[in-house]
Order: structure tokens, then C-alpha cells, then sequence
């Protein structure tokens, strides 16, 4: 199995362990490379949410104290996720994530509650989720216009609630169209994509981000994969990663990439 995830969350944000219990439970596990996210300052949508510049620096103290302890055991990795709407933060790596649209001067989070997303696609969109579908994925095809980021995280966050389709149809043209624009601007910028098993371990979905269909184009396309857990507690680190893996050969793909000290990634076989 891979020995590698580099998207987590810890109490710095809304993660349920500290970093010494992530970090203490990845080495635990047999990570040989662990990396913490904490959530960019995100108060713009949602007041009081992220870390502020503040709590950043705090952040970063404690991981930098953590690295040195865990030396030799396994490498640390200080990262930060942005938000595609949000500030821009530095850490060691960042990571590319839309959570939210802003349509009609709202801030329309995607993956908060499935109620409050379901009044604001029929309100806003007129109940039209490939209207609203359409204007996330243009969204996040700026991302990298606005940001620096090694990988785009869970790059369809917006299908966490849709198991079974129940709110669209993840294959039918209307909402694949705006999603492989997207999907190809990025790549083309040369970023990798993420496969993310954080919807699995908290109960959303059955399967990882982004979808088999979408993943099979994105190796159509020559686009790389790097698996994480986006776990948000010491038990969830590496979650699944059978699964995520799995996946990634079903839809061609035979190396996923991994962080490597002093910066840069390098491929591991699956
Ligand atoms: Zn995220
Ligand atoms: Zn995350």
C-alpha cells in the first residue's frame, strides 16, 4: 500500500485530533511521508473558519517542532489547502480546492450541508444543478491563475452529496462538458489532480473523488494523480487507500505521485 498522504486536518482548523496525534498516528500506520493541510483562512464565506495568518504561524511552530522530533521515523510535511475564492497563504506545498461558488454576491459553500446547498441550487440556479455545476467547474478552472498549487484537491467536491445521482447525472453531457473544460485547462497548467477518499470515511459517497469518468479522461489526457485521505481524525489517515488505488489502475493510471523532502514529488508504482 502507498505509505504516503498529504492532505489532513487537524484542530488548527475543523480536523477532530491535534497535530501530535495525526503525526503520532501516521507513523503508526508505517507512513514513511506524512504532510498536514490545515484549511487557508476561509472567514471571507465563513466567518472564523481557516487560519488566520496568526494561527498560521502557530501552526507551522508546532509542525516545525513535530518534524524535528520525528526525524529519521518519518518526513513531515508543512502544507496549507486554499480556497479557490480565498486568500493566498504560503506553506511548503499548497493544495487547489474549490469549496464554494459566488453566484449573485453569495457565497454558496458546496460541501457544508446538503440542505442548505439544495435551497441555494433553487433558489439561485432555479433548481438548474448543471446551470450550477457549469459555474463551479469554471470557477475552478481559474485556480491556478489565482493561486500557486501543487495539486488540485478533490477537484469534484460538488458531487458530495450526489450518491446515486440523486441530484444529477455525473455522466450525461451538460454537467461532463464544463467539467472536462476545466479539467483540461488545468492539466494543461501542469497540475496534478488528487484522488481524494475523504467523502468515503465520513459516510458521503462510496467511491473517491474525482469520479472513474472523469479519472479515465484525466489519463487520456497525460494528467498525473496524487491519493489522499483529506482525513479530518487520527483514525482516517490513509483511508481506504486500497480502494483509491484500485481505482487509479482501473482508469489506467500505473504511478501516483508523492511529496519528497526539500520540495518536488516523485512517482511511485501502484
Ligand atoms: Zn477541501
Ligand atoms: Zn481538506
Amino acid at each position: 500500500m502507498l505509505r504516503a498522504d498529504f492532505h489532513t486536518h487537524t484542530t488548527y482548523c475543523d480536523g477532530k485530533s491535534t497535530p501530535r496525534e495525526m503525526v503520532e498516528s501516521a507513523y503508526r500506520r508505517g507512513l514513511t511521508d506524512y504532510g498536514v493541510s490545515g484549511h487557508a483562512d476561509f472567514s471571507f464565506c465563513e466567518p472564523g473558519f481557516g487560519m488566520s495568518d496568526a494561527i498560521l504561524d502557530q501552526y507551522r511552530r508546532e509542525l516545525l517542532l513535530l518534524r524535528e522530533e520525528y526525524k529519521g521515523k518519518l518526513n513531515l510535511y508543512i502544507g496549507i489547502e486554499l480556497d479557490c475564492l480565498g486568500p493566498v497563504q504560503e506553506a511548503e506545498y499548497t493544495i487547489g480546492s474549490t469549496h464554494c461558488v459566488r453566484k449573485d454576491g453569495e457565497y454558496v459553500p458546496v460541501d457544508d450541508a446538503e440542505s442548505d446547498l439544495e435551497g441555494a441550487v433553487k433558489r439561485l440556479w432555479e433548481g438548474d444543478w448543471y446551470a450550477f455545476a457549469r459555474d463551479y467547474f469554471e470557477l475552478e478552472a481559474t485556480i491556478t491563475d489565482r493561486m500557486p498549487c501543487d495539486w488540485i484537491g478533490h477537484f469534484d467536491l460538488l458531487t458530495k452529496f450526489n450518491q446515486d445521482c440523486r441530484h444529477f447525472d455525473e455522466s450525461c453531457d451538460a454537467y461532463l462538458e464544463p467539467a472536462l473544460a476545466a479539467m483540461k485547462k488545468l492539466n494543461a497548467d501542469g497540475v496534478p489532480f488528487e484522488i481524494n477518499t475523504g467523502a468515503i470515511s465520513r459516510g458521503y459517497r462510496t467511491e473517491p473523488y474525482p469520479s472513474k469518468i472523469l479519472l479515465r479522461e484525466l489519463h487520456d489526457m497525460g494528467g498525473q494523480i496524487i491519493i489522499n485521505s483529506d482525513s479530518h481524525s487520527a483514525e482516517h489517515i490513509a483511508f481506504d487507500f486500497e480502494q483509491a488505488q484500485r481505482t487509479a489502475v482501473e482508469c489506467g493510471f500505473t504511478h501516483s505521485l508523492i511529496l519528497v523532502p526539500g520540495g518536488g514529488f516523485c512517482k511511485v508504482e501502484l
